[in-house]
């Protein structure tokens, strides 16, 4: 793979760092503290195109690349995570899965708003009683004439309380297919769905986490996405592009945490010299320089072979897998560094660890991309 990145590459990643600093730097520890970030940022993030990145220009996108996306979605995860989780799931899990599976009425209905920014998407498929096993999920779409009916419950939804729709999965009754479980596009407006904010999240505060609760939503047959009973591979396409973006965001904390880090050990002083000068710091400086450069180039290699359109699941488990324990052992390497004011959000890093920390959860447990890895590897499901 080449290495070096293509002139628009390099643009666009310009961009997103002077988004970051212009849009999102100045508001972090505010963002944080309120446990909101300022929902302007989603139209913001859309009129400067990086909610339409790699969806096509006649439904609203902004084109570019896999790599330009992971080049984008890696600044934006060294600014705020959460404003980076917008994203990934507004365009990487609900807009890029209708750009894959939808109708073209569905694409004209969907694809304009949420690159735009003017809508917001989510992703539902927790629940309370299935998370690592979401094939098993309960909810029920009750075909009755040319609509269905759906009841459920869905747990630690990424937008939710934002969202104008949700990609949803449910349990068809009548569906032949793998497990019965189908994908609906449902607008969050529709009577009988409910949601309440999931407070006290240990990281990505800033973000609009929700529980979906439907009774009796009425939907129209024409809301299916992809076809009755394959709403499961629907949901895992989703989720191994997913696991790409989640890949850049990681790389993105790992990165800020290297930057935040090599700073404060050239400004802080013990022993009469900068700690800098003590190898024990220089140590936890480079084993966060050596993950930060492992998990990019991981996640580089799945956006290159996403865009020369070969396989690229189980290389998104691995950068998945690497990236969100290396962000974790990054952020918990830079407050090392930091001692004392690592531990106290005036400074940053204690926020990059509390946010990194989820990664190694969603979108799959690091034991699930393991079981996936490894049923690669032996041809044998573990799960
Ligand atoms: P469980 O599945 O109950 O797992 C508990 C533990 O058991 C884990 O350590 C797991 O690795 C382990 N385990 C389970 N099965 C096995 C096995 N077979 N072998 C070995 N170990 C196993 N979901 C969405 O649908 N949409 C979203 O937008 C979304 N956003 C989220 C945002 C946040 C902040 C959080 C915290 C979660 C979000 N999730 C979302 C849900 C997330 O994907 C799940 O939490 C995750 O899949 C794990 O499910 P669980 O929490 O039920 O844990």
């Amino acid at each position: 793979m080449n290495l070096e990145l293509s002139e628009e590459q390099t643009a666009v990643r310009r961009l997103a760092r002077d988004f970051v600093e212009r849009e999102i730097a100045p508001h972090v520890v505010d963002w944080d503290r309120a446990e909101s970030v300022d929902r302007s940022i989603v139209k913001k993030l859309g009129e400067v195109g990086f909610l339409g990145l790699t969806v096509d220009e006649e439904y609203g996108g902004s084109g570019g690349d896999h790599l330009a996306y992971c080049l984008v979605t890696e600044e934006l995860g060294r600014g705020d995570s959460s404003v980076r989780g917008i994203v990934s799931v507004s365009l990487g899990l609900v807009a890029k899965t209708i750009a894959a599976w939808g109708s073209e009425e569905q694409k004209r209905r969907w694809l304009p708003g949420l690159t735009a920014g003017e809508y917001v998407g989510c992703f539902g498929l927790t629940e309370p009683g299935t998370g690592s096993d979401a094939g098993n999920l309960a909810t029920r779409a009750v075909r009755d004439g040319d609509h269905y009916v759906l009841d459920g419950t869905k747990m630690f939804i990424t937008n939710g309380t934002w969202a104008d729709v949700v990609l949803l999965f449910a349990r068809s009754t009548d569906a032949p297919g793998h497990k019965g479980v189908t994908a609906f596009l449902v607008p969050t407006d529709t009577p009988g769905l409910t949601r309440r904010t999931v407070h006290g999240k240990l990281g990505l505060r800033g973000q609009a986490t929700a529980e979906l609760v439907m009774e009796g939503v009425r939907v129209p047959a024409s809301a299916m996405l992809g076809p009755e009973g394959k709403g499961f591979g629907v949901a895992m396409s989703a989720l191994a592009k997913g696991r790409m973006s989640v890949a850049a965001g990681c790389v993105g904390i790992a990165q800020a945490a290297l930057d935040a880090a090599v700073r404060y050990a050239g400004e802080r002083e013990q022993f009469g010299r900068p700690i800098a000068h003590h190898q024990l710091v220089q140590e936890l400086l480079s084993d966060i320089a050596v993950d930060v450069d492992a998990a990019r180039l991981l996640t580089w290699r799945v956006a290159d072979l996403v865009d020369r359109g070969l396989p690229f699941a189980t290389e998104a488990s691995k950068a998945k897998l690497f990236a969100s324990e290396a962000a974790v052992r990054a952020a918990n390497n830079a407050l090392q560094v930091f001692g004392g004011y690592g531990y106290i959000d005036e400074y940053p890093v204690g926020k990059l660890l509390r946010d990194a920390r989820v990664m190694t959860l969603y979108e799959g447990t690091s034991q699930i991309q393991k079981l996936l890895i490894g049923r690669a590897l032996t041809g044998v499901s573990a799960f």
